[in-house]
């Protein structure tokens, strides 16, 4: 069911996102030094905002591309079952990618995408995502760079969304439901 009584109570601010991602950027940029091209692959649509800002940040020859997973829909549960829904436009085995995602929750998206993405076999795979739930991992599977590790709370904001709104808010929030329906 999809509430509207909520308000969304500001957690992450703006600034303090742009620190963090241009911290993140040096070391990725340290990480591939001497890569002929990155590819960039954003898990649509959550981390549109964070790869727009991140490629922004790095010093370094980028392509970007995109990949779809299926997600939770509407509701606020995990459904842990990941099926591909877009595949990415260009090639990259024998190539360096960054897997970009926003949240790593219980982990069942980003195991399941890494494990289809190594199929294609890169020359190197790395995954950041922004933001991390360590309390909710069901699989064991660490992003190599995370932005900021939060507690158990449903977020949105900075394309993060609740039922497709709240994408373009500019912080990160947490949802606070109002009534009590
Ligand atoms: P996982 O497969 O790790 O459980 O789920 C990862 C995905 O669940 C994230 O990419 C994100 O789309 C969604 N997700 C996890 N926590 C939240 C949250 O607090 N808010 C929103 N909107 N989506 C979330
Ligand atoms: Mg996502
Ligand atoms: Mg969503």
């Amino acid at each position: 069911m999809v509430r509207t009584d909520y308000v969304v109570d500001e957690m992450i601010s703006a600034k303090t996102i742009a620190a963090r991602i241009e911290a993140l950027a040096r070391e990725i940029e340290a990480d591939f030094a001497g890569t002929e091209k990155l590819v960039v692959v954003g898990l649509l649509r959550g981390s549109f905002v964070f790869i727009a800002d991140l490629v922004r940040e790095l010093r370094l020859p980028v392509e970007v591309d995109f990949l779809e997973a299926s997600s939770y829909g509407d509701s606020m549960q995990s459904s842990r079952e990941v099926r591909i829904l877009k595949d990415l436009r260009g090639e990259i085995g024998g190539r360096d990618v960054l897997l970009v995602e926003d949240i790593v929750d219980t982990g069942h998206t980003l195991a399941r995408t890494t494990e289809y993405l190594l199929t294609r076999e890169p020359a190197r795979l790395k995954t950041i995502a922004l933001l991390d739930k360590p309390a909710r991992r069901e699989v064991d599977f660490k992003a190599d760079w995370t932005g900021f590790a939060i507690p158990d709370e449903f977020v949105v904001g900075y394309g993060i969304d609740y039922a497709q709104r709240n994408r373009n808010l500019p912080y990160i929030g947490k949802v606070r439901f109002t009534g009590d329906s």
